[in-house]
């Protein structure tokens, strides 16, 4: 009775090497790197754009304060180089002046801001330009243990229907019959073993009545729970 648990672990190793392999082949694992390097890529892709489009804007604020610098030095030299005597014209070149100062220091502060938020996006950039290279790095490495698994997957399977093979026969074939039954209705697990009076499947309690008609029973022992077959451990 032994037996049937000794060919319910490999049967069980079997079905999760199979599993492994089913990934393995799909390429499960490759595609969740790859798909997190596409994201690492994408992120870093849109703090370029925000970069570029910085840029762009920081550009135009320092050409405008270059020509508001030029206009309010050509309006400086106009106040006191006496070519204007009219009060009210003076005046009004004052106010200018005036106003231009104010439109610089607004611009400028404009200006400060974007450099702020260029330095913020760079640190960001840099984190997400690292991040992009390990992701990278990630999936060729992946890409490679994949193959290296899959080829042990596939010995270790080889290996293991062997002795299944080997074991097989040895058994009685109603017990590999019912064993196999409840193999496919029951994820898989067919028998399992009873350890005090706990069914290691299903870890129910069996009943001390049941118990002691079982240790009593020849033949195939089942839970009285899942119906499942039981080995006193
Ligand atoms: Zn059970």
């Amino acid at each position: 009775m032994d037996r049937i648990l000794e060919l319910q672990e490999l049967d069980t190793t079997i079905d999760r090497l199979e599993h492994r392999r089913g990934q393995l082949e799909a390429g499960e694992d490759l595609a969740v790197a790859r798909a997190a390097m596409e994201e690492a890529e994408s992120r870093l892709g849109e703090l370029r754009l925000a970069l570029d489009a910085l840029g762009i804007e920081q550009r135009r604020f320092e050409n405008e304060i270059d020509s508001m610098d030029q206009k309010a030095a050509a309006d400086q030299k106009r106040l006191y180089d006496g070519s204007i005597a009219n009060t009210k014209e003076l005046d009004a070149l004052q106010h200018e002046i005036t106003n231009i100062k104010e439109r610089k220091s607004r611009t400028e502060d404009e200006l400060l801001e974007r450099m702020e938020r260029r330095e913020e996006l760079e640190a960001r950039a840099a984190v997400a330009q690292a991040e992009a290279t390990e992701a990278h790095a990630k999936m060729e490495e992946v890409g490679g243990e994949s193959l290296r698994e899959l080829e042990q997957v596939e010995s270790s399977l080889a290996e293991k229907r062997a002795a299944r093979e080997a074991l097989a026969p040895e058994l009685d074939e109603e017990l590999l019959e019912l064993y196999d039954d409840q193999r496919r209705q029951k994820k898989g697990v067919g028998a399992a073993a009873l350890v005090d009076g706990v069914c290691q499947a299903c870890h129910e309690k069996l009943s001390a009545l049941e118990l002691d008609r079982l240790k009593h029973t020849e033949g195939i022992k089942r839970c009285e729970y899942c119906r499942r077959i039981v080995v006193f451990a």
